[in-house]
């Protein structure tokens, strides 16, 4: 049986904003908190290190407000990152799922490790299960986010320690997971986006019980993923028959696309394909299929019908701006 390794980090970022701030690592790790949870979910381990940052050797005043951090101790008590990651590495041991609260601490956690040369040993898809994301799904409607200390708090949970420091943190994530109802989250596990398929046949399908999740390779552009077939087939979550389509797919705001088709067993199936940057800058998508009913239905017709009225806007404002606009072989007002 797997183990769960419920982890957190609390990172720093460039203090004079984005200007100075390296792209290929936004965030620098400064500490890294981990509990070791049996298959049964109890606490068989635990791992702390402060890591003396090398890249933003200033904290920025929000890190230090928050984490109650400061250069000093990062300096006497932290050790370079490459060590600390080695040893957590090691800690974590060979078979192991990752539980985090959020969905960012292994893509910075990758980000870090790349950045410093350090060989990533994660299996390609990494699977990981985002506790707040669980939280959402099994206590709320799936879509809120809440704060740590907010799930706890709601929860019940004995608030002994002191939140945002990362061992802390990993704790708390690992109560949490621990009050909620095994079989009610185990099926929602994620994917981490550090790595995205490049060609067909990485591409993942997941199964939910209420929906499934497609994750595309890379393409150039956004037209380019949409053109392809697979991407832009509506499948039903339940019987993986391909559907007919009542409406092509189409975008409010070019990042979320919608489309509806129909399952003659499972009945109406809305699409949705959310845009996403990979980390070498090239598109793939992620297509989540699920079946819902009149009320859901209407609710695409609706951002189709506000779509439509958009795009008449904009043409509007172009025919007026033409109007406007002299043509350039016209009479030009003399200059002085
Ligand atoms: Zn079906």
């Amino acid at each position: 049986m797997k183990n769960y390794i419920v982890f957190d980090l609390e990172w720093n970022q460039s203090p004079e904003g984005k200007s100075n701030s390296i792209e290929r690592m936004p965030f620098e790790i400064i500490e890294i908190g981990a509990v070791k949870m049996s298959a049964d979910l109890q606490i068989i381990s635990q791992f702390h290190r402060l890591i003396t940052p090398q890249v933003y050797t200033k904290l920025h005043y929000v890190i230090s407000e928050v984490t109650h951090m400061d250069m000093g101790k990062l300096k006497a008590e932290g050790e370079p990152f490459t060590e600390a990651v080695r040893e957590f590495i090691q800690w974590c041991g060979r078979d192991c799922r990752f539980c985090t609260w959020g969905s960012m601490d292994l893509m910075e956690l990758q980000r870090n490790m790349e950045f410093y040369g350090v060989e990533i040993p994660f299996e390609r898809p990494l699977y990981y299960y985002d506790v707040q994301k669980l939280y959402g799904i099994t206590a709320k409607d799936g879509k809120e986010k809440l704060s740590l200390d907010h799930a706890v708090e709601e929860l019940g949970i004995e608030q002994s320690r002191p939140f945002h420091q990362a061992l802390d943190d990993a704790y708390y994530t690992g109560m949490v997971l621990r009050h909620m109802k095994a079989d009610a989250w185990q099926p929602y596990i994620s994917m981490d986006y550090y790595w995205v398929p490049t060609v067909p046949e990485e591409q993942v399908t997941l199964k939910f019980p209420t929906y499934s999740k497609f994750v595309s390779r890379t393409f150039e552009t956004k037209e380019d993923a949409l053109a392809d077939k697979v991407v832009s087939d509506v499948v039903c979550p339940h019987c993986r028959r391909m559907l007919r389509k009542k409406m092509r797919w189409f975008s409010l705001n070019q990042k979320q696309y919608f489309s509806l088709g129909v399952c003659p067993d499972h009945g109406y199936v809305r699409g949705k394909i959310r845009m996403k940057k990979a980390e070498n800058g090239k598109i793939y998508a992620v297509k989540t299929m699920k079946a819902t009913d009149e009320t859901g239905a209407k609710s695409v017709f609706e951002k189709k019908e506000e779509q439509r009225k958009k795009r008449h806007q904009r043409s509007d404002i172009k025919k007026v701006k033409r109007a406007l606009t002299p043509p350039a072989s016209g009479i030009r007002r003399q200059s002085l």
